[in-house]
């Protein structure tokens, strides 16, 4: 039986658990896919032209021994993420569409399914060029710095590569 959906509150992430004695029930799905009960859609980021059609749900805020945060995120066709490098690491699993992101210095394919990794200050950027809807789950230390978008000089280096070139929306 499907449920109606929650009132939005003002912090409308998963909640966060405080203690092992403090449980809260499963964050489920809601009658859209790729959205959860009493979870909002946020903006990606709060503002900035550096990104295009892209959207961050929260489904775990960091608790017990895991301080970590599990997001969704989600690019519409055409859309992409910020061209951006950082100290912290993200871990990606690919849940719906087709897309390409940068790594580093070059381009990769990738799909529903596919992991991947992004280390330590290594420039990255999604992008849903496939005409799919692009949906990947990200999981990302509690505690980070923030993220560095490239210098004209970081640029200058970036385009040395024509695939890098013409890939990047910066
Ligand atoms: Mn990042």
């Amino acid at each position: 039986m499907a449920s109606s959906p929650k009132p939005l509150t003002e912090t409308a992430d998963a909640p966060r658990p405080t203690g092992a004695n403090s449980p809260i029930p499963p964050i489920t799905r809601s009658q859209d896919p790729f959205r959860w009960e009493g979870v909002d859609v946020h903006p990606y980021k709060e503002t900035g032209d550096h990104f295009r059609s892209i959207s961050r749900q929260t489904l775990f805020p960091g608790a017990y021994d895991l301080p970590v945060e599990l997001r969704y995120f989600e690019i519409q066709d055409g859309g992409h993420s910020t061209l951006e490098r950082h100290q912290h690491a993200h871990l990606v699993m690919v849940v719906q569409g087709h897309g390409q992101v940068l790594l580093r210095d070059a381009v990769a394919e990738f799909g529903p399914q596919d992991v991947v990794h992004i280390g330590p200050m290594t420039w990255h950027q999604f992008r849903a060029n496939r005409g799919e809807t692009v949906g990947f789950l990200c999981v990302v230390n509690q505690d980070r710095d923030r993220p560095q978008r490239p210098t004209d000089d970081d640029l200058t280096m970036l385009r040395t590569s024509p695939a890098v070139e013409e890939f990047i929306r910066a």
